[in-house]
């Protein structure tokens, strides 16, 4: 455990040019953090890799027109599944809002994340916060210098593998690596991952709590979302107030000791003994880092904690609120639209196009012919034949491949010819059936025997 510094320059901890120090900190909201944080990490990082009977497991591909969701395959037809599932989502943010205030932002955000895990190379390679910031006014030389080269280093192979996992989410991981390996990556491909990785260096390592400062849209409506009964990081000032460092203390002194942890604990550099403040990610460092003082104290912890406006006061504050339960109502409605759509997805697309060269194709004086191109798409796991016929074969007969094999057809234009014997009318109305194990569809274009 830290012993407690009786005096300390905190405000903003080590400050110079702006510049300070996070100091890391152990406590249960750490190893909370812990636990929501590694699991995402792992699963960002393992799921690019999963498979299924050889396809991804979950898969944005533009080249495919296609997404594989959890195995299941949807067209671009099924995106309103995602907007669904991003309104769920942010249904779920309000109610995380509405109750914990901005507890995403400092436990699952991934900019958050990130963060801290490029703080935490910093720690290892250059020294805890208080070494750093001493360490800053001497000459960048000698064993400093290869410390400072090998933090950059440890943080360009972390946003690497970042950007390159990330892009494994639209184009297979496996590819890009094949590819990379026999240095066949497209300049487009190799252009987006380096941007991808500089973003992610420049946000995690240089321009971290800048961004949810200032970019962040959720910090900004966030605010409206607060009532006086969600509970966030707190600092209870009629217990802490007056502060006063252990040596100066009086009989009348706050059991705040002045120590300035706090602050050197928050990566946003604030002071949260000054108030709820836009700036503060709800990341609960603080509450560890005074517990701690607390602990060494023998004073009571919570001076810092989860807290609402009501509560600091000494009222009641019912956690159960109507804007929270609509909120959750609208979440679970969210869902249940999502559920009920994955159970009617597109199995299979079909587009027809006539042949722009000719109209028609008069073969003798009673047949005419029309020429058309189609092309299905099956949205199934596995392989699958499709049959293609017409719903009326006694006035049309058709002239092409009848089944087709999905593996060989997605995205493949196939050439067909429809012909007709002694039809009056000079358009008829032609539907084609097409059936497989993805399901059935039928696709109805017209038939002209003579020019409009
Ligand atoms: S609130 Fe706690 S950690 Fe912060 S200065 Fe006071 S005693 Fe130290
Ligand atoms: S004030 Fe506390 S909870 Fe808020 S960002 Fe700083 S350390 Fe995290």
């Amino acid at each position: 455990m830290e012993k407690i510094p009786i005096v300390q320059d905190y405000t903003p901890p080590f400050a110079q040019d702006g510049k300070f120090y996070v100091r890391l900190t152990e406590g249960r909201f750490q190893n909370l953090r812990r636990l929501t944080s590694w699991p995402m990490i792992a699963l960002f990082f393992g799921l690019a890799w999963v498979q299924v009977d050889g396809q991804p497991w979950l898969l944005f591909s533009f080249a495919q027109r296609r997404i594989i969701l959890f195995s299941n395959a949807l067209s671009w037809h099924d995106l309103p599944l995602l907007a669904g599932l991003m309104i769920a989502g942010a249904c779920l943010l309000f109610f995380m809002a509405v109750a914990w205030g901005r507890v995403w932002c400092g436990f699952a955000c991934p900019q958050s994340i990130w963060t801290w895990l490029f703080i935490r190379i910093e720690d290892f390679t250059e020294g805890r916060a208080s070494q750093r910031a001493r360490d800053e006014s001497q000459p960048l030389r000698g064993e400093r210098l290869l410390r400072r080269i090998t933090k950059h280093l440890l943080w360009i192979g972390l946003a690497t593998i970042t950007a390159l996992t990330f892009t494994g989410y639209f184009i297979p991981i496996r590819q890009i690596l094949a590819d990379a390996s026999q240095l066949q990556l497209s300049a487009a491909l190799s252009g987006w991952i380096i941007i991808m990785a500089g973003l992610t260096y420049a946000n995690a390592g240089l321009v971290r709590e800048k961004i949810c400062l200032h970019a962040c849209p959720y910090s900004r409506f966030q605010s409206v979302m607060f009532d006086s009964d969600t509970r966030s990081v707190s600092y209870d000032k009629h217990r802490g107030e007056p502060r006063a460092h252990l040596r100066n203390a009086a009989a009348n002194s706050g059991d705040c000791v002045d120590c300035g942890l706090c602050v050197q604990a928050c990566p946003t550099g604030i002071d949260i003994r000054d108030g709820l403040q836009a700036a503060c990610i709800d990341c609960a460092a603080c509450i560890d880092a005074c517990d701690n003082v607390m602990e060494q104290l023998n004073r009571p912890k919570g001076l810092i904690r989860f807290a609402s406006e009501s509560q600091l006061e000494g009222n009641h504050s019912p956690l159960i609120r109507s804007r929270l339960a609509g909120y959750g109502i609208m979440m679970i409605a969210a869902c249940s639209a999502v559920l009920y759509g994955f159970t009617d997805t597109t199995k299979l697309l079909v587009e027809i196009r006539r042949d722009r060269g000719a109209l028609f194709i008069q073969l003798d004086q009673h047949t005419v012919c029309n020429n058309y191109r189609i092309k299905v798409e099956g949205f199934t796991s596995g392989q699958d034949q499709i049959a293609i016929s017409l719903a009326n074969p006694t006035q049309f007969a058709l002239f092409g491949p009848t089944t087709i094999d999905l593996a060989d057809s997605n995205s493949t234009w196939l050439p067909y010819r429809v012909c007709a014997r002694n039809l009056a009318q000079p358009r008829a109305e032609l539907t084609f059936n097409f059936q497989g194990k993805a399901g059935t569809a039928s696709k109805a274009t017209t038939f002209l025997t003579k020019s409009i």
